[in-house]
């Protein structure tokens, strides 16, 4: 048999790396097949080991907005790396790409900067919670926040019950004080506030929920969740992960005209080196160690290669209002598209969009809540991906996740998703 050259380091790397992999979606387990191991990306492109050429529609999973070896955030990254690669010890750039954060944002007066997503949820869960006083914490069945132990809690559809961890090694210590409400329903916030009284500390959400497809929130959801906060004394913490600096520059804070009392980001905010970041009032920042009593370190935090490279990639954002108006044109035609296709060809299939984010669903509802995504027809699902994979169109490997439209995507770029997918779904 002749196998392919991802196919080949795919065997030796299951030797030395659990799955062969370090984040469990690369390794294509929910579609089957060997990952292409990618060797190079520029703009929109990217290639893997065989030489095969794929126009990228994950960017990183979000990072990469303005797409891939951006020659202005490539120059930061090596101009600065001149100078060293890390000190441990104060940087000028830290302060600018906190400054430039903190004026692009709204409604968060001071940050804190991290190296990933996770480690960002992680301490703005620890900071609601010195700062309140209170220990428990409302989260939405389907959304992600990294792999905290209190964030890895069931996700399934076992709403309004106190938390059961879903991963081994959670203990249940670690994860009965996550309640898991249903996203886009008030009501079951309500009543987790109902039944625990003064004992919230913080909501967290998706602001557009994006890590089970991409959900965006009913009219009013974002709204109400910040009306119980405030009647309950809880803090509203905004995931933006995701949706930070992608909805609009300002994040879905801007985007909904909601306000969040901590905002989490990660993704975009690094350019593609390992960033993140929490951000709040300064009143609620002023809990920070050393400051305050809420702990939180990191030897590599601000470090200024990633500083370099999400500061310029930030800058060039600002710089480009019209970006976002067009991101979001490109990603409305796909949707359109998909959806006309699906059509055309009698396949039952749902298209939600909100902003740069898409994400077709093989199911006939309407796909508003965490519930109605589990009614995707997922082998349709990995038929549409790998067809879509022939015709050199790289989207995630899941049904769960959405495809990420940036700047770089040209309008050849959107016409070959769609006539990939038009004949993909005429093939299912
Ligand atoms: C990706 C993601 C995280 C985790 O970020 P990592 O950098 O992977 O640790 C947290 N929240 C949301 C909404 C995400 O999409």
């Amino acid at each position: 048999m002749n196998l392919s050259k991802s196919e080949k380091i795919m065997e030796k790397a299951k030797n030395f790396l659990p799955a062969g992999v370090n984040s469990p979606v690369r390794a294509f387990r929910a579609v089957g097949g060997t990952p292409p191991f990618i060797v190079k990306g520029k703009g929109s492109k990217i290639w893997d080991l065989d030489y095969n050429q794929y126009i990228d529609f994950v960017g990183s999973w979000g990072p990469l907005i303005l797409g891939h070896s951006y020659e202005p955030v490539l120059k930061a990254v090596s101009d600065t790396m001149q100078y060293g690669l890390s000190f441990g010890a104060p940087t000028a750039l830290e302060v600018e790409m906190a400054e430039k954060i903190v004026s692009i944002v709204p409604n968060i007066d001071m940050v804190r900067m991290v190296n990933s997503g996770t480690e960002a949820v992680m301490s703005a869960i620890r900071l609601a919670r010195g700062a309140t006083g209170k220990a428990k914490i409302i989260k939405f069945a389907g959304c992600y926040h990294g792999h905290s132990d209190s964030m890895l809690v069931n996700a399934g559809s076992g709403a309004l019950t106190q938390g059961e961890p879903d991963s081994a090694g959670v203990t249940k210590g670690a994860a009965e004080d996550t309640l898991t409400a249903e996203y886009n329903d008030l009501d079951s916030v309500r009543k987790l506030f109902d039944l625990n009284t003064n004992e919230i500390a913080a909501v967290i959400v998706e602001p557009v929920a994006a890590n089970m497809g991409v959900v965006p929130p009913a009219d009013g959801f974002l709204e109400g969740l910040r009306k119980l906060c405030d009647e309950n004394n809880a803090l509203l913490i905004f995931d933006e992960v995701i949706t930070g600096f992608r909805l609009a520059l300002g994040g879905a804070q801007e985007f909904f005209g909601v306000r969040a009392d901590i905002v989490t980001f990660g993704k975009i905010i690094g350019g593609g080196m390992p960033v993140g970041a929490y951000g709040a009032s300064k009143e609620l920042m002023q809990n920070i160690a050393p400051l305050g009593s809420v702990y939180q370190a990191g030897t590599l935090s601000g470090n200024p290669v990633a500083m370099a490279a999400g500061l310029k990639q930030l800058e060039i954002l600002e710089q480009n209002p019209q970006y976002y108006t067009e991101i979001n044109e490109k990603a409305k035609f796909i949707a359109n598209n998909l959806r006309e296709s699906s059509k055309k060809h009698d396949i039952v299939m749902t298209v939600n969009q909100c902003g740069g984010l898409v994400c077709p669903y093989f199911t006939s509802e309407n796909v508003t809540s965490f519930s109605a995504t589990q009614k995707s027809n997922l082998e349709q699902f990995k038929c549409y991906f790998h067809g879509m994979l022939e015709h050199g169109i790289y989207i995630a490997p899941s049904q769960f996740e959405a495809m990420f439209i940036n700047v770089s995507h040209s309008k050849d770029d959107i016409n070959a998703l769609c006539s990939a997918a038009d004949e993909v779904l005429g093939t299912l």
